[in-house]
């Protein structure tokens, strides 16, 4: 018997929502809320101590896959993991959108007025503009 490559494949429960989750040794998150645990450093190893929670905060397609980077709870380390068939597809475009969301409040954040309506979606939606003037600075 030779082992090169470790291939687990333990059914868990997921921690996050509860849902009995079949291992098939390829992927390791939960198909119904897409939340991993880490513990391996390389995939399948077991060899993280941490045993955080791993939720999905971003989602990429690729040619022939799409790939989910799981964030740490505990420790904020990532990783990418490819999505499986299994995966749950609204699942997947909620951490999108989410994702998503996140991008654009963050880049307002990081850049507050620099005046160029990146993503004008409605004219109705406006930038709050509050002028904060008032702080001699
Ligand atoms: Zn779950
Ligand atoms: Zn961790």
């Amino acid at each position: 018997m030779s082992r090169r490559f470790t291939r687990t494949t333990e059914d868990f429960v997921c921690l996050v929502c509860g849902a009995s989750v079949r291992g098939d040794g390829y992927t390791n998150h939960c198909p119904s809320c897409l939340c991993s645990r880490h513990v391996d450093v390389h995939p399948g190893d077991r060899a993280a101590g941490c045993g955080g929670v791993m939720r999905p905060v971003a989602v990429e397609t690729r040619t022939h896959d799409v790939v989910l980077t799981h964030a740490c709870e505990r420790c904020g380390h990532r990783r990418r993991n490819r999505t499986a068939p299994a995966d749950d597809r609204d699942a997947l475009l909620a951490v999108a959108a989410a994702a998503a969301q996140t991008a654009v409040f963050s880049a307002e954040a990081v850049l507050p007025e620099v005046g160029s309506p990146v993503a004008s979606r409605s004219a109705g939606a406006r930038p709050r503009r509050r002028a904060r003037a008032g702080r001699g600075r």
